[in-house]
Protein backbone atom coordinates (compact mmCIF):
# COMPACT_ATOMS: atom_id res chain seq x y z
CA UNK A 1 0.00 0.00 0.00
CA UNK A 2 1.31 3.39 -1.07
CA UNK A 3 1.44 6.37 1.67
CA UNK A 4 -1.09 8.82 1.44
CA UNK A 5 0.68 12.10 0.42
CA UNK A 6 0.16 14.10 3.60
CA UNK A 7 -0.50 18.12 3.68
CA UNK A 8 2.30 20.44 5.10
CA UNK A 9 0.68 22.88 7.94
CA UNK A 10 1.56 26.34 9.08
CA UNK A 11 -0.16 26.34 12.49
CA UNK A 12 0.04 29.24 14.96
CA UNK A 13 1.25 27.89 18.45
CA UNK A 14 0.17 31.59 20.76
CA UNK A 15 1.50 32.00 24.28
CA UNK A 16 2.65 28.47 25.39
CA UNK A 17 -0.24 28.48 28.03
CA UNK A 18 -2.50 27.27 24.77
CA UNK A 19 -0.59 23.50 26.06
CA UNK A 20 -3.07 23.91 29.20
CA UNK A 21 -5.87 26.84 28.52
CA UNK A 22 -8.99 24.39 27.44
CA UNK A 23 -10.93 27.53 26.83
CA UNK A 24 -8.60 28.67 24.03
CA UNK A 25 -10.35 27.56 20.84
CA UNK A 26 -7.07 26.95 19.34
CA UNK A 27 -6.64 24.57 21.88
CA UNK A 28 -9.71 22.85 21.04
CA UNK A 29 -8.99 22.70 17.53
CA UNK A 30 -5.43 21.45 17.81
CA UNK A 31 -6.32 18.39 20.00
CA UNK A 32 -8.99 17.40 17.09
CA UNK A 33 -6.76 18.07 14.02
CA UNK A 34 -3.71 15.17 14.44
CA UNK A 35 -7.16 12.85 14.71
CA UNK A 36 -8.63 14.17 11.14
CA UNK A 37 -5.10 13.65 9.60
CA UNK A 38 -3.81 10.25 7.85
CA UNK A 39 -1.56 9.33 10.94
CA UNK A 40 1.83 10.54 9.46
CA UNK A 41 5.32 8.40 10.11
CA UNK A 42 7.05 11.06 11.22
CA UNK A 43 6.50 14.82 11.76
CA UNK A 44 9.07 17.64 10.87
CA UNK A 45 8.40 21.13 12.53
CA UNK A 46 10.22 24.38 11.59
CA UNK A 47 9.40 26.38 14.75
CA UNK A 48 9.81 30.63 15.01
CA UNK A 49 12.00 29.42 18.02
CA UNK A 50 15.09 28.13 16.20
CA UNK A 51 16.67 30.58 14.60
CA UNK A 52 20.56 30.43 12.93
CA UNK A 53 22.38 31.73 10.36
CA UNK A 54 22.30 28.22 8.36
CA UNK A 55 20.09 25.82 8.30
CA UNK A 56 20.35 22.89 11.49
CA UNK A 57 19.10 19.94 11.91
CA UNK A 58 17.76 18.11 15.07
CA UNK A 59 19.64 14.62 14.87
CA UNK A 60 19.12 13.41 18.26
CA UNK A 61 17.94 9.98 19.74
CA UNK A 62 15.59 11.80 22.42
CA UNK A 63 15.43 15.05 22.12
CA UNK A 64 14.43 16.62 25.26
CA UNK A 65 11.56 19.21 26.19
CA UNK A 66 12.82 22.65 25.67
CA UNK A 67 10.76 25.22 28.39
CA UNK A 68 12.07 28.31 26.50
CA UNK A 69 9.68 30.69 28.26
CA UNK A 70 9.71 32.55 31.47
CA UNK A 71 7.47 33.66 34.25
CA UNK A 72 5.10 30.65 33.42
CA UNK A 73 3.03 28.85 35.88
CA UNK A 74 5.00 25.72 36.88
CA UNK A 75 2.72 22.95 35.79
CA UNK A 76 3.38 24.43 32.40
CA UNK A 77 7.46 22.93 33.34
CA UNK A 78 6.18 19.99 33.71
CA UNK A 79 5.15 18.96 31.00
CA UNK A 80 7.33 17.13 28.66
CA UNK A 81 6.96 15.73 24.93
CA UNK A 82 9.12 12.46 25.36
CA UNK A 83 9.26 11.99 21.03
CA UNK A 84 11.74 10.21 19.46
CA UNK A 85 14.17 11.88 17.17
CA UNK A 86 14.50 10.65 13.72
CA UNK A 87 17.91 9.89 12.39
CA UNK A 88 17.45 8.62 9.24
CA UNK A 89 14.98 11.64 8.44
CA UNK A 90 17.39 14.25 9.64
CA UNK A 91 19.62 13.01 7.04
CA UNK A 92 17.32 12.88 4.12
CA UNK A 93 16.32 16.66 5.02
CA UNK A 94 20.04 17.37 4.86
CA UNK A 95 20.13 15.49 1.66
CA UNK A 96 17.15 17.75 0.30
CA UNK A 97 18.75 20.54 1.17
CA UNK A 98 21.83 19.81 -0.75
CA UNK A 99 23.85 18.98 2.34
CA UNK A 100 23.55 22.99 2.90
CA UNK A 101 22.56 22.09 6.47
CA UNK A 102 24.19 20.98 10.13
CA UNK A 103 23.22 18.29 12.27
CA UNK A 104 22.70 19.45 15.91
CA UNK A 105 22.96 15.85 18.35
CA UNK A 106 22.23 17.98 21.55
CA UNK A 107 19.08 20.33 20.77
CA UNK A 108 15.59 19.19 21.99
CA UNK A 109 12.37 20.65 20.93
CA UNK A 110 11.53 24.27 21.79
CA UNK A 111 7.67 25.00 23.00
CA UNK A 112 6.54 26.01 19.04
CA UNK A 113 7.05 22.45 18.11
CA UNK A 114 5.94 20.62 21.29
CA UNK A 115 3.15 22.53 22.44
CA UNK A 116 1.06 22.08 19.26
CA UNK A 117 2.42 18.33 18.97
CA UNK A 118 1.49 18.25 22.26
CA UNK A 119 -2.18 18.56 21.73
CA UNK A 120 -2.33 17.06 18.28
CA UNK A 121 -0.56 13.41 18.86
CA UNK A 122 -0.08 13.75 23.03
CA UNK A 123 0.79 9.84 23.11
CA UNK A 124 4.34 11.15 21.54
CA UNK A 125 4.52 8.06 19.71
CA UNK A 126 5.33 10.19 16.23
CA UNK A 127 9.11 10.83 15.91
CA UNK A 128 9.72 14.79 15.60
CA UNK A 129 12.80 16.07 13.93
CA UNK A 130 13.20 19.70 14.15
CA UNK A 131 14.57 22.39 11.25
CA UNK A 132 15.65 26.00 12.12
CA UNK A 133 14.70 29.16 10.51
CA UNK A 134 17.27 32.00 9.28
CA UNK A 135 14.91 34.89 9.76
CA UNK A 136 17.61 37.85 7.95
CA UNK A 137 17.16 35.59 4.67
CA UNK A 138 13.50 36.30 4.88
CA UNK A 139 10.45 35.05 2.91
CA UNK A 140 11.85 33.58 -0.76
CA UNK A 141 14.06 31.34 1.00
CA UNK A 142 11.97 30.37 3.26
CA UNK A 143 9.36 29.41 0.51
CA UNK A 144 12.69 27.64 -1.58
CA UNK A 145 12.89 25.53 1.72
CA UNK A 146 9.76 24.12 1.56
CA UNK A 147 9.77 23.37 -2.07
CA UNK A 148 13.17 21.20 -1.44
CA UNK A 149 11.36 19.34 1.60
CA UNK A 150 8.33 18.58 -0.62
CA UNK A 151 8.94 15.40 -1.68
CA UNK A 152 8.73 14.43 2.28
CA UNK A 153 5.08 14.56 2.31
CA UNK A 154 4.62 11.36 -0.13
CA UNK A 155 6.75 9.10 2.48
CA UNK A 156 4.38 9.77 5.64
CA UNK A 157 6.51 12.90 6.81
CA UNK A 158 4.10 15.56 8.17
CA UNK A 159 5.61 19.09 7.65
CA UNK A 160 4.55 21.77 10.10
CA UNK A 161 5.57 25.56 10.21
CA UNK A 162 4.80 26.61 13.64
CA UNK A 163 4.72 30.42 14.16
CA UNK A 164 1.69 33.14 14.31
CA UNK A 165 -0.39 34.67 12.02
CA UNK A 166 0.12 38.15 13.73
CA UNK A 167 2.53 38.40 16.44
CA UNK A 168 2.77 41.53 18.27
CA UNK A 169 3.88 40.58 21.36
CA UNK A 170 4.32 44.12 22.96
CA UNK A 171 0.58 44.87 22.08
CA UNK A 172 -0.70 41.60 23.30
CA UNK A 173 0.86 42.40 26.98
CA UNK A 174 0.10 46.65 26.98
CA UNK A 175 -3.05 47.18 24.88
CA UNK A 176 -5.76 45.08 26.68
CA UNK A 177 -5.46 42.30 24.21
CA UNK A 178 -7.74 43.89 21.48
CA UNK A 179 -7.57 42.15 18.64
CA UNK A 180 -9.53 44.39 16.15
CA UNK A 181 -6.35 46.10 15.01
CA UNK A 182 -5.45 42.62 13.49
CA UNK A 183 -8.18 41.22 12.19
CA UNK A 184 -7.39 42.65 8.50
CA UNK A 185 -4.20 41.14 8.07
CA UNK A 186 -5.31 37.87 8.73
CA UNK A 187 -8.62 38.69 6.40
CA UNK A 188 -5.83 39.37 3.65
CA UNK A 189 -3.39 36.28 4.41
CA UNK A 190 -6.79 34.25 3.97
CA UNK A 191 -7.43 35.98 0.77
CA UNK A 192 -4.04 35.73 -0.36
CA UNK A 193 -3.49 32.33 0.33
CA UNK A 194 -7.10 31.18 -1.12
CA UNK A 195 -6.49 32.82 -4.65
CA UNK A 196 -2.61 31.59 -4.54
CA UNK A 197 -1.17 35.02 -5.11
CA UNK A 198 2.73 34.11 -4.04
CA UNK A 199 3.67 37.24 -5.10
CA UNK A 200 1.88 38.88 -2.52
CA UNK A 201 2.62 37.52 -0.12
CA UNK A 202 6.25 37.27 -0.47
CA UNK A 203 5.95 41.15 -0.92
CA UNK A 204 4.01 41.21 2.27
CA UNK A 205 5.84 43.58 4.39
CA UNK A 206 4.67 46.08 1.77
CA UNK A 207 1.52 44.64 0.71
CA UNK A 208 -0.02 43.78 3.76
CA UNK A 209 -2.56 45.66 5.97
CA UNK A 210 0.17 47.34 8.82
CA UNK A 211 2.37 43.85 8.39
CA UNK A 212 5.12 45.48 10.18
CA UNK A 213 2.54 46.36 13.08
CA UNK A 214 1.33 42.52 13.01
CA UNK A 215 4.80 41.15 12.55
CA UNK A 216 7.58 43.90 14.20
CA UNK A 217 10.04 40.48 13.65
CA UNK A 218 9.57 38.17 10.73
CA UNK A 219 10.48 34.74 12.61
CA UNK A 220 6.91 33.92 13.60
CA UNK A 221 5.55 34.15 9.80
CA UNK A 222 8.56 33.21 7.94
CA UNK A 223 7.35 29.06 8.81
CA UNK A 224 4.29 29.63 6.94
CA UNK A 225 6.22 29.78 3.83
CA UNK A 226 8.26 26.77 4.61
CA UNK A 227 4.91 25.02 4.97
CA UNK A 228 3.47 26.89 1.44
CA UNK A 229 6.39 25.50 -0.41
CA UNK A 230 6.01 22.03 0.81
CA UNK A 231 2.41 21.77 0.27
CA UNK A 232 1.55 23.49 -2.45
CA UNK A 233 -0.87 26.12 -3.47
CA UNK A 234 -3.85 24.68 -2.68
CA UNK A 235 -4.55 26.33 0.80
CA UNK A 236 -7.39 25.76 3.23
CA UNK A 237 -7.92 27.70 6.28
CA UNK A 238 -8.29 25.38 8.97
CA UNK A 239 -8.93 27.72 12.16
CA UNK A 240 -9.54 30.88 12.80
CA UNK A 241 -9.23 32.70 16.38
CA UNK A 242 -7.77 35.29 18.28
CA UNK A 243 -5.99 34.82 21.78
CA UNK A 244 -5.88 38.46 22.86
CA UNK A 245 -4.12 40.13 19.97
CA UNK A 246 -2.54 37.27 18.61
CA UNK A 247 -4.19 35.64 15.41
CA UNK A 248 -4.36 31.79 16.08
CA UNK A 249 -5.24 30.91 12.37
CA UNK A 250 -4.24 27.95 10.90
CA UNK A 251 -3.68 26.53 7.42
CA UNK A 252 -3.22 23.33 5.58
CA UNK A 253 -1.42 23.20 1.95
CA UNK A 254 -1.63 20.59 -0.52
CA UNK A 255 -0.57 20.35 -4.48
ZN1 LIG B 1 6.14 31.71 19.51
Amino acid sequence: MTDPILPSLFLSHGSPMLALDTNNPAHAFLTKLGKSLPTPKAVLVVSAHWETAAPRITDTAQPVTIHDFHGFPEPLYELRYPASGNHALAHQVAALLNQAADMDTIRGLDHGAWVPLLLMYPRAEIPVVQLSLQTPLGPAHHLKLGKALAPLRAQGVLIIGSGGATHNLREYFHQGGDHHPYEAFSAWLQVILTRGDHDALLDYRQRAPQAARNHPTEEHFLPLFVALGAGGSRAVRLHHSFDRTLCMDAYQFED
